[in-house]
């Protein structure tokens, strides 16, 4: 039987997060990094992730600076009127689902602490175990959650990381396999999350992957055995 250990290129993994600490300059990592960090309202980014949700992020922020100028404290939402909640994140998508989980996950977290940033203290695992047993959220929104609301360290797996990790051969499957098997052996986590997302805005693209100016170009399976690559 495979094990995970198996099916995971650690060195390929390791030489990545080498790489990247080597190229902070490439993208706006570092500011971005402080800046998020100072922002800890967890009912917000809760709010916020589950917006984020199947949208990009300019949708998303519209629905929710349209949500907050309502309620500026978001736990009122449980008592407003389903429709008119609706219709202010109708622009983000999915508006009847997202309520719901939203609701869901509020009504979650005033069930189990008195003060939601008690989820915080439980330490993160415990608390990626909490939010993960809530429906709505996953493993890749929880680390969200758990990056901007508690400041810990974490690894979301989005579209962007995932491709980059499996055309460089690191590990193939799903994003949550992904996650499941890289995230424990990758040291500052959320510097490399950051910088797999501006990579694969800019460089290693959906399509026409721009492979001469890659900085994994020489350890990459996808560029190695494919002509699409630039
Ligand atoms: S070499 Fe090409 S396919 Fe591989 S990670 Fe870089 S841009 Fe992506």
């Amino acid at each position: 039987m495979t094990t995970a250990k198996e099916k995971i290129n650690i060195k390929k993994l390791q030489k990545l997060e080498k790489l990247i600490s080597e190229n902070t300059d490439a993208y706006p990592i570092r500011e971005f990094i402080e800046n998020k960090k100072s922002h800890k309202n967890l009912v917000d980014i809760i709010v916020k992730t589950i917006l984020s949700q199947n949208t990009n992020d300019r949708l998303r922020d519209l629905a929710f600076s349209r949500l907050k100028s309502e309620f500026p404290n978001l736990l009122k939402i449980l008592n407003a009127e389903d429709q008119k909640v609706i219709e202010l994140i109708r622009i983000c998508g999915l508006p009847q689902i997202k309520l719901e989980r939203i609701k869901n996950a509020l009504r979650r977290i005033l069930e189990e602490f008195r003060n939601p940033d008690e989820l915080c203290k439980m330490g993160k695992e415990k608390a990626f175990l909490f939010l993960t047993s809530i429906r709505g959220i996953g493993p890749k929104s929880a680390e969200v959650i758990l990056f901007f609301g508690c400041g810990f360290d974490a690894f979301p797996v989005d579209t962007h990381v995932s491709r980059i990790i499996r055309r460089i051969g690191i590990v193939s499957g799903s994003r949550e396999k992904i996650f499941k098997l890289c995230s424990p052996h990758i040291k500052n986590k959320i510097l490399v999350h950051v910088f797999l997302i501006h990579h694969g805005k800019k460089i290693c693209t959906a399509r026409n992957p721009k492979c001469s100016l890659c900085i994994f170009k020489n350890m990459c399976n996808f560029r190695a055995e494919s002509k699409l690559c630039g």
